[in-house]
């Protein structure tokens, strides 16, 4: 061996570093120190979700965080808030059926190994992000559906119950008296809770959940059930989830596009702008319709972004707890949240 090779050999560098020896051992010095200091600042953890109704499910997910717990813990017991809320139209136990009056959820999860879990269509079942979490866990699959699903809860000893409210069957009564038994999407009748959050450790993980379009058509399976529509994560780079009119998002696999904008040196808040673009490109109607766009990246910076205005969305990170507006595209005030 040559002396120089020995003396490269002793300082422990790899041969592919050796062409400029000293500016590449200088390197190797730096990048220690940007290591060293990564392991010594302390993650903030941070959570977002999406509309009113994630506050709660915010402090519930925060609990976790705040106590060093896992992100995948804490977006699943944070969504089961609104799940299990009679009073969210929109998640669960509560949700506005479909036209023929049958409440059906839909709903999905992915954690920091890019594993997913997902459940579409399953009635019956008040905390769907359970079943999709077990699916991800338990099954070899990534999803389930209907009554193969349904099945599957009950196995895992999840109990049938009724989800549709009172309150539920007189709002879709009366809509019964004029609706022509025609599916309609418009700004009124939906809404998701969404939920990303970053953990202690620098875990990103998500999940999604929603009964999906009031009276929609018997079998619709909406953009929350699926992976990479309506929630994508990538624990290198960040994740994203999605709200608002479910065909617009998965036509565009929004919650996958903005993962990759990301990637491609994007900030949260610049990908959910582009990903809301390219559903307005892609939809004369898109004055007709709401989607609502979330991201968070490694670094715990936050994006949000929407069709119309009144996306509201909730940020919770050590130094706040706060609900805001997301920027929007149309100015036009279609409704207020
Ligand atoms: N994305 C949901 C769906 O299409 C509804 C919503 O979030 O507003 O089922």
């Amino acid at each position: 061996m040559s002396s120089r090779r020995k003396f490269i050999k002793k300082l422990g560098i790899t041969l592919p570093a050796i062409t400029l020896l000293g500016v590449q051992a200088y390197e190797v010095k730096g990048a220690s120190i940007l290591a060293e200091k990564k392991k010594t600042t302390p993650i903030k953890p941070v959570v977002i979700s999406t509309w009113k109704f994630g506050f709660s499910a915010n402090e519930k997910a925060w609990e976790t965080l705040e106590a060093g717990g896992k992100a995948l813990d804490a977006v699943e017991s944070g969504v089961q808030v609104p799940e299990s809320d009679p009073n969210v139209s929109s998640v669960g136990f509560g949700g506005l059926p479909d036209r023929d009056g049958n409440v059906t959820l839909d709903s999905c999860i992915m954690d920091e190994t890019g594993n997913a879990g997902s459940v579409a269509f399953l009635q019956g079942i008040k905390n769907p992000i359970r079943v999709a979490r077990m699916v991800m866990e338990k099954t070899p699959h990534v999803m389930l559906v209907g009554k193969g699903a349904q099945d599957y809860a009950v196995a895992e000893g999840f109990e049938i119950e009724d989800l549709l409210t009172d309150k539920a069957r007189t709002r879709w009564e009366e809509w019964k008296t004029d609706a022509n038994y025609k599916p309609e999407i418009n700004v009124e009748d939906h809404d998701t809770i969404g939920m990303i959050a970053l953990d202690k450790h620098g875990n990103l993980s998500g999940a999604c959940t929603t009964s999906g379009l009031a009276w929609k058509m018997h079998g619709r399976v909406g953009d929350s059930a699926i992976i990479g529509a309506a929630l994508f994560v990538d624990n290198e780079i960040g994740a994203a989830t999605a709200t608002g009119k479910g065909e617009a998002v998965m036509k565009t696999v929004g919650a996958f596009l903005i993962v990759e904008l990301m990637r491609q040196g994007k900030s949260p808040q610049e990908a959910c702008e582009l990903a809301v673009q390219r559903i307005i490109e892609k939809n004369p109607d898109s004055k007709n319709f709401q989607v609502g766009y979330l991201a968070l990246n490694k670094e715990g910076q936050t994006g949000a972004y929407s069709i119309q205005k009144g996306f509201t969305y909730n940020v919770f990170d050590p130094n706040k707890k706060e609900q805001m507006q997301a920027d929007h595209y149309y100015e036009t005030d279609v409704r207020s949240y």
